[in-house]
């Protein structure tokens, strides 16, 4: 068999044996599994891993891994994690800290509901609500994977072929160069090969919703707006904003119903589109402030929202997924991609728990599945909520209104204040 210098052979004995010779922490690990995709999830997971001593292949397809993608907002549950990880000082220095989430609707044109952030807001939950743009996300996660000296990064790596035994686990290139290890981990996002070509599972469900994403520089908005996340709720679409970048930046997020469907982070969009979606045949007007956002960026990109529903088996044998690719979700609860983070987790305490990995990785499954679809369900429940017109949205905008910030935060308690046990 054709194989690279990186070649993982199958039993663990060959493995150990090279490890003398090649010498990498990696091979000499007990435990050797291999992770595909670096997004989110897939470096978070080689973190986690690497942590508690299992070796890591990391395979990604992209030969570069590029600025794609916009704004996340990342809530305590998440926050903690990535700190606990030490992923560096790259990572505080993109974030940014909101003073509070506003809510906003366009049928009042006002603020229906305000969440305080900050200090009191980090010491409940032991770490802070941040926003940090994707891409300086995951270049702070390339860092860290780089700086632990122990995991094998691969890029322009893209997985059509893998194999499970009873002892391990191959993914076989066309070029002939095989990777081997005891697991194999699919973070390979929304439209994952390993869900749908290994496991089985469904394609990615269209939302018949679009997100459209652009960023502009922060002095091109209102100066109230910049050390806040807003939502402004209209009838059939919302606006998201927040400032990236340690604040030199602002991104801003619109979602519309639409039919138009196509893969990928970044289709360019014209302006004029954007507004025309978001203006719906409704007597419903956008107030100034939003408008003037809307109208302001050149850059607008589109992105068909799609989700997994996670209630399929994620697990076989010694194959597993994480991340988008086993439960992506709406973006309405800015859940996505803490809940890849909360994976990998859950997956390293689980396998440093249980020695069979098979085992390991069933128990991953079973811990995980009732709060990731809780939070599915969450998501979604807030897109109907955004999205209500006439009077249902002066129903929901006046229910908002009277309810006090302790009420609204305690709601969230079961999100922000999650531990893995
Ligand atoms: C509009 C919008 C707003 C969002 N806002 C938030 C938010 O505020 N907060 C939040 O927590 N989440 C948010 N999310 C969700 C979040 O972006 C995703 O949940 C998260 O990025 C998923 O990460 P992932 O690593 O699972 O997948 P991805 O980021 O898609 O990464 C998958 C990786 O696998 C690679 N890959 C794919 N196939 C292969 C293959 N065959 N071989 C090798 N490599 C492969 C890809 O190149 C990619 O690098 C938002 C999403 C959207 C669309």
């Amino acid at each position: 068999m054709p194989c690279g210098k990186s070649c993982r052979e199958g039993s663990r004995q060959k493995r150990e044996r090279l490890a003398g010779v090649v010498g990498s922490v990696a091979m000499r690990a007990e435990r050797h599994i291999i992770i595909v995709g670096a997004g989110i999830a897939g470096l978070t997971a080689a973190l986690t891993l690497d942590r508690i001593g299992v070796g890591v292949t990391l395979l990604e397809q992209a030969s570069a891994l590029s600025e794609v993608g916009a704004g996340l907002q990342l809530s305590p549950n998440a926050s903690r994690i990535l700190i606990e990880q030490d992923i560096g000082q790259s990572f505080r220095t993109a974030a940014f800290y909101p003073d509070s989430i506003r809510v906003l609707s366009t049928r009042s044109g006002g603020e229906v509901a305000n969440l305080p952030l900050g200090a009191a807001f980090a010491a409940r939950y032991g770490a802070p609500y941040l926003v940090i743009h994707r891409a300086d996300l995951q270049a702070s996660l390339v860092a860290a994977v780089t700086a632990r000296g122990s995991i094998d990064l691969r890029l322009g790596i893209t997985v059509t072929s893998v194999e499970q035994t009873d002892s391990g686990v191959t993914v076989r290139l066309a070029s002939g160069e095989t990777f081997s290890g005891d697991a194999l981990i699919g973070a390979d996002g929304v439209r994952s090969y390993v869900r749908t070509e290994v496991l089985g599972g469904a394609a990615p469900r269209y939302s018949g919703r679009l997100a459209y994403r652009a960023t502009i520089p922060i002095e091109h908005t209102p100066e109230p707006l910049r050390s806040v996340t807003c939502v402004w709720m209209a009838p059939r679409a919302h606006l998201v904003h927040y400032p990236v970048k340690s604040g030199r930046e602002f991104n801003l997020v619109a979602v519309a119903e639409s039919e138009w469907q196509s893969e990928g982070w970044s289709t360019p969009v014209a302006r004029a589109d954007v507004l025309k979606a978001l203006a719906p045949d409704t007597d419903e007007v956008w107030p100034e402030i939003p408008r003037g956002l809307l109208a302001t960026p050149t850059n607008w990109t589109k992105w068909a929202l799609c989700a997994v529903d996670p209630r399929f088996t994620w697990t076989k044998g010694r194959i597993t997924l994480v991340g988008d690719a086993a439960h992506a979700m709406l973006p309405f609860a800015a859940q996505g991609a803490a809940m890849a983070i909360e994976d990998a987790e859950v997956l390293a305490a689980s396998l440093k728990r249980e020695r069979d990995v098979a085992t390991a990785l069933k128990a991953y499954e079973a811990a995980r599945k009732p709060r990731v679809t809780a939070v599915v369900d969450l998501a979604a429940a807030n897109g109907r909520i955004y999205h209500l017109g006439s009077v249902a949205a002066f129903a929901r905008d006046a229910a908002l209104r009277y309810l006090p910030p302790l009420f609204a935060l305690n709601r969230q308690d079961w999100v922000y204040a999650w531990r893995s046990s």
